[in-house]
């Protein structure tokens, strides 16, 4: 879905959909690069993180495997809770792979921070982190993140995967959300 249809809902525009292609050419050269042999396994967020997969994945050009986990942080408000749930854990064994999480936004860094450590528990040789969003002023705990597409602003955002109660996941673009929508 492009800005026209839902332009009011949108107070300004972070990344077009263009700044997002190249960005994620850019990181899709640099995982090829870092992990080329190694029998990388992605490891994508549901369901924010289903477009940065999509389209990191189609720019790799080295093998990979893909495998989902969805852990829930947020109910349908916009502030972190900090409590995390597994709601689908990975089809596979980790044991000893060389494993990189994909992910929409860290805000908080609450999820990842727990995510990491659970996997890392699980035996993967090496996990490492893909965010396509980063909010540096909202961490709450430090997060070692390998591969940033953007640095932005604690607003909060939607589109590119990015919901607000579910909606404007579908935009190929990624904006702030316009207050008048939820306050
Ligand atoms: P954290 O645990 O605070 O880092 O939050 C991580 C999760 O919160 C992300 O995977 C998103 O699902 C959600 N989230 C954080 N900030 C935003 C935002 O600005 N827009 C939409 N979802 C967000």
């Amino acid at each position: 879905m492009e800005h026209a249809h839902v332009a009011s809902d949108i107070e300004r525009v972070i990344a077009t959909k263009e700044e997002i292609d190249a960005r994620i050419k850019e990181l899709a050269a640099q995982v090829a690069k870092d992990y080329d042999g190694k029998n990388l396994l992605l490891v994508g967020v549901l369901k924010g993180a289903v477009m940065v997969m999509a389209d990191l994945t189609r720019a790799l050009d080295i093998h990979v495997e893909m495998d989902w986990m969805a852990v829930s942080s947020y109910g349908s408000g916009t502030k972190s809770s900090g409590v995390v749930r597994i709601l689908k854990d990975l089809d596979r064994d980790i044991t000893n792979r060389e494993v990189l999480i994909v992910e929409d936004i860290v805000d908080t860094g609450l999820t990842l921070h727990w995510l990491k450590s659970n996997l890392e528990s699980r035996g993967a040789k090496k996990v490492e982190i893909l965010t396509m969003l980063r909010k540096p002023e909202a961490a709450k705990v430090e997060v070692d993140v390998k591969y940033v597409g953007f640095d932005i602003p604690t607003d909060f955002v939607i589109g590119y995967g990015l919901d607000f109660d579910e909606k404007y996941r579908n935009l190929d673009f990624i904006g702030v959300l316009a207050k008048h929508v939820y306050a």
